[in-house]
């Protein structure tokens, strides 16, 4: 992976190689960090970035830093400002991806989220697929549990809770499958290790509710308004049995990072006729539009990132 030219750390945008942490850092030692994923789109007709969703990105991410009781001097647009203004100087013309990270910096030693510095960091870099087969994925059902929220907060971006999809992950991918989906301690379909589930049964759309230890989705929320306002579809938001995904019509997941991945096989059964449905089809589509600015009533979920010059009349 090339690195970034450039990352913000600790209040200005400094050259990649200066952002570095000792190895005493609290959050390298615990995992007491929240982070964020942000995508950059390129726009090639409009030679313009756009930046997907910015400030729901921020929002949520001073919110699980609110979980870590850490305290930053930031608000959702000082942290879109920053971001804008490290793409500029990084000047990528490509797709990317945007990775803020909140982190108890003090290089001490003792477990707590109190009484500690809480520092953040911007990093930027090209981006194009995360997940293999997003056209057809084949899943498995995860042997490991998702984290409860009486545990690690999953509707918190925590770093240490990413240990959790890591296991799900390596177990999924050594076992060749593309991704596994995870159950809650109740036996429920929770999510994707880095991904929100979403399933068509005679035509209505179904999604576990963010009370199943789920991470609150940007995308899930963006593909919730899409298929209900542009597709006209009803919308549910219930738990789903694990059963229910061996006989449903269509099965797919969503994510900054993943975007939205057709599921055609769960554990070697296919889901449907075991080919990409109509409704994921025609959402992957309306949804790569939408994030490359091409539907002028969503543009406010685009920000841009270059100063264009005004056109001369
Ligand atoms: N669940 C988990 C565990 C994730 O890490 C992600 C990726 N951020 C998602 C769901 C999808 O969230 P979003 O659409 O906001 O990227």
């Amino acid at each position: 992976m090339t690195l970034p030219k450039y990352a913000y750390f600790k209040g200005k945008i400094v050259p990649y190689s200066e952002a570095k942490v000792g190895v005493m850092t609290h959050a390298l030692n615990y995992g007491t960090g929240a982070f964020g994923g942000v995508r950059g789109y390129w726009n090639a007709d409009e030679e313009q970035l756009y930046v997907f969703r910015p400030l729901d990105h921020f929002k949520r991410l001073l919110n699980s830093a609110r979980m870590l009781c850490a305290e930053l001097d930031h608000t959702p647009e000082s942290l879109r400002d920053v971001t804008l203004e490290l793409l500029r100087k990084e000047g990528l013309r490509e797709d990317c991806y945007i990775r803020p990270l909140i982190y108890k910096a003090d290089e001490v030693i003792g477990v707590r989220l109190h009484d500690l510095t809480d520092e953040i960091t911007i990093f930027t870099i090209p981006f194009t697929r995360y997940v293999e087969n997003d056209e057809g994925a084949h899943v498995t059902v995860s042997s490991w549990r998702r984290i409860d929220d009486n545990t690690i907060p999953a509707r918190g971006k925590i770093t240490g809770a990413y240990v959790n999809s890591a296991f799900i992950k390596t177990d999924a991918l050594r076992a060749g499958f593309d991704e596994a989906l995870v159950l809650t301690d109740d036996g429920h379909l929770s999510e994707g290790s880095a991904e929100n589930l979403f399933m068509v049964r005679d035509g209505v759309l179904i999604t576990p509710p963010v009370t199943e230890n789920i991470l609150e989705g940007i995308t899930r929320r963006t593909i919730m308004h899409l298929a209900r306002e542009e597709m006209g579809l009803e919308v549910l938001e219930r738990p789903i049995d694990r059963t229910e995904i061996y006989i449903c019509d269509e099965l797919f997941m969503t994510g900054t990072a993943a975007q939205v991945t057709a599921i055609t096989k769960v554990d070697h059964r296919p889901v449907g006729e075991g080919v990409m449905g109509p409704i994921t089809a025609e959402l992957r589509r309306l949804y790569d539009d939408l994030v490359r600015g091409k539907i002028s009533k969503y543009r406010h979920w685009n920000e841009p990132v270059y100063v264009k010059e005004a056109a001369t009349p």
